[in-house]
């Protein structure tokens, strides 16, 4: 999987797409009114490597429907007018040919309630792909049959504390032990399994570190870890964290981390302790949905395009990012980032060597 996704990288870097590379300033929309305060883009010196856009990780929404209604979802606030709306299964797969990217991580709303989800993973398996695909884990018992498990298809469990925590940031009791229950279903059927755990304000280490003790003799095959940061679609709410508390929270994490099997790459990891600087890199993980291709990101809709060639050749990458746009100010989520460390962005004497080391470890 990491020679597969080494050599797509080196391919796109020796040889990227010129129409992807254009500086889009000059057709900045007026009409954004964030964009007219944006500064420093122009002045800032790109590093060599980030004029190399291409996409990484393609995050495929087929449905924003879900049977919860977490705490720190943007999706089910964002899209509640759409939110019975699904992609049909030639859509997905065009998208996913349209983009290219090595790693579809398909998300929502719940996958699991969407129809076509198995001919998903079955097409996508087919071509090779690597497929995260994350769910609450409410659905995993009932429907693991429908499924083959492959060396490419991770089954992503979100899970955000132990019982009663986990509980109420999906506001329904019961959700942990049914996901658990799923977790270890996955596991005995042979498939790959991971977590996804959200670090809020309130996220305490001790549980966290209790968490993944506990799934330990599931056989888990590792964790990722996120911070949660305010932005448009869940309102700023208290829960979510300024940048400074993301570097307290994660320098509370490290504690932790070399005890288990941490997904999340040392790099980013240095990066949300503050101990290092890391370039947006939105481009590296678009999101597809419903309304189309969602510009700039993950988490900010400026526009949706009708395709994937629109989104990369018509969005202002450098207006974005933290210092460019105040809606980037304490964002620091992996979907932005994290494909910076792949790609070697800013990268310090021994990355090699200590991503190397994460990767056989
Ligand atoms: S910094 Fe975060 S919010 Fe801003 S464009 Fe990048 S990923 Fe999106």
């Amino acid at each position: 999987m990491t020679a597969g996704l080494a050599g797509y990288i080196a391919k796109n870097k020796w040889r990227p797409r010129p129409e992807w590379q254009v500086d889009n300033h000059a057709h900045i929309d007026s009409a954004n009114p964030f964009r007219i305060i944006s500064s420093g883009a122009k002045s800032r010196k790109p590093h060599p490597m980030i004029n190399k856009r291409f996409p990484l990780v393609l995050m495929l929404e087929p449905l924003h429907a879900c049977n919860l209604t977490c705490t720190g979802c943007g999706r089910i606030r964002e899209y509640e007018s759409t939110i019975s709306q699904t992609l049909t299964l030639e859509q997905c797969l065009k998208a996913v040919d349209e983009c290219g990217a090595p790693i579809v991580s398909i998300c929502g709303g719940e996958p699991f309630l969407y129809p076509h989800l198995p001919a998903l993973i079955r097409e996508l398996v087919a071509r090779n792909k690597t497929i995260y695909l994350c769910t609450n884990g409410m659905f995993i018992r009932k429907k693991i049959k429908d499924y083959t498990p492959s060396e490419k298809f991770f089954i992503n469990v979100h899970l955000d504390g132990m019982e009663k925590n986990h509980d109420i940031a999906v506001e329904r009791e019961g959700v942990f032990k049914e996901a658990v229950e799923g977790i270890k279903a996955a596991k005995a059927a042979g498939f790959k399994v991971c977590t996804n755990t959200t670090i809020y304000r309130e996220t305490n280490m001790d549980e966290i570190d209790e968490l993944f003790t506990f799934l330990k003799p599931f056989g888990v095959d590792g964790h990722m870890v996120a911070p949660a940061y305010g932005y448009s679609a869940v309102n700023e709410r208290d829960i979510f964290m300024t940048r400074d508390d993301v570097h307290e929270k994660f320098r509370e994490f490290e504690k932790i981390s070399h005890k288990h099997r941490v997904n999340t790459t040392p790099v980013y990891l240095d990066f949300l302790r503050g101990e290092r600087d890391l370039p947006c890199t939105a481009w590296g993980t678009p999101t597809y949905n419903t309304k189309g291709w969602k510009g700039p990101c993950y988490l900010i809709t400026d526009a949706h395009h009708q395709t994937f060639e629109e989104l990369m050749t018509r969005t202002d990458w450098e207006s974005y990012g933290h210092g460019n746009d105040p809606r980037c100010e304490h964002c620091l989520m992996h979907c932005g980032f994290e494909p910076s460390v792949s790609l070697g962005i800013n990268s310090k004497f021994g990355d090699g060597f200590r991503m190397l080391s994460w990767m056989l470890g």
